[in-house]
């Protein structure tokens, strides 16, 4: 039996508040009150004050590692962590964004959470589907056992069937929906470069107009960048609000580098990240 929503939100209040009142933290992130309860907003408290503004509820699908970044070196944080979450706070900690020292991962043993816009259970087909934490400090509840076990890789099937040019087709057009938001680039914990290549001038690497050319170089190249780095969140997705599937090309390209390079991104502390981390037994096909 898994541990409710409202009694993780309790004792997310609870540890968070602990923390704070310890000064082993001088801040803890989190989930907060949006607009409805289906729109909860991400949330920093630094004072036990705070704390009571805290919630968590089945829409609490952002990814919180995404802000670890924006706090200088050293700061001592606490972070509410769901399971892809966790993979996404290791793979910082593997790309020395962040030291595993200055974190209290406050770990979110969770299923059945919702896609607000839809209202569907979010499942292997949009994340990694996993249910625990891959790494914490505090559990907020009971570990899930029991829930189906779905590879995160089957919904790439229909893309994997199409020839090369009908891929290609298939991905231009989705493409050409593209308004320019960057909401994907903004929810993405892997995508925290400064500038953004796309919005530099000199050199100017791409249109900044939506059109076909620059649309492909954005996303081609970004989908590169998160190379062995996505950790199949599928925030970028659900942030999209012309809901393009980027979550096909990122899986496709995450079980690429599983099979040559047979790491997941963000599942081990121990690891570097497997487009730096050179092995002689490494697959050559990516120079191919
Ligand atoms: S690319 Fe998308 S799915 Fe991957 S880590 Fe970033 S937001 Fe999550
Ligand atoms: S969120 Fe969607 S529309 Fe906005 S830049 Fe990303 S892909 Fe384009």
């Amino acid at each position: 039996m898994a541990t409710s929503f409202k009694q993780i939100e309790e004792n997310l209040k609870t540890e968070a508040g602990k923390l704070l009142d310890a000064g082993k933290v001088s801040m803890v992130l989190a989930y907060g009150r949006g607009y409805d309860e289906k729109h909860p907003l991400p949330y920093v408290a630094r004072s036990l004050a705070d704390v009571d503004g805290m919630v968590f509820n089945e829409y609490c699908t952002a990814n919180l590692a995404r802000y670890l970044v924006r706090y200088p070196r050293g700061t001592k944080i606490g972070i509410a962590a769901k399971a892809a979450d966790s993979r996404a706070v290791i793979q910082l900690i593997q790309e020395d964004k962040v030291k595993r020292d200055d974190l209290v991962i406050l770990g979110i043993p969770v299923y059945g959470m919702k896609n607000a816009k839809t209202d569907e259970a979010i499942d292997a087909k949009t994340t990694c589907g996993l249910y625990n934490p891959v790494i914490y400090d505090v559990l907020l509840g009971e570990e899930v056992h029991g829930q189906p076990v779905l590879s995160p890789y089957e919904v790439l099937e229909k893309v994997e069937a199409m020839g090369q040019d009908e891929r290609f087709a298939f991905w231009k057009k989705e493409l050409d929906r593209c308004i320019r938001c960057y909401a994907c680039r903004k929810a993405c914990p892997m995508c925290y470069c400064d500038p953004c290549f796309i919005d530099q001038n000199k050199p100017k690497w791409g249109e900044k107009s939506p059109e076909t050319g620059g649309n492909l170089m954005y996303h081609l190249t970004r989908f590169h960048h998160l190379a062995g780095r996505c950790i199949d969140c599928g925030e970028c997705s659900r942030a999209c609000p012309v809901d393009i599937p980027l979550y096909l090309f990122h899986k496709k390209v995450a079980k690429e580098c599983e099979e040559m390079f047979g790491q997941a991104a963000g599942m081990s502390i121990d690891e570097k990240p497997a487009l730096i981390n050179f092995r002689v037994e490494d697959s050559d096909k990516i120079l191919e």
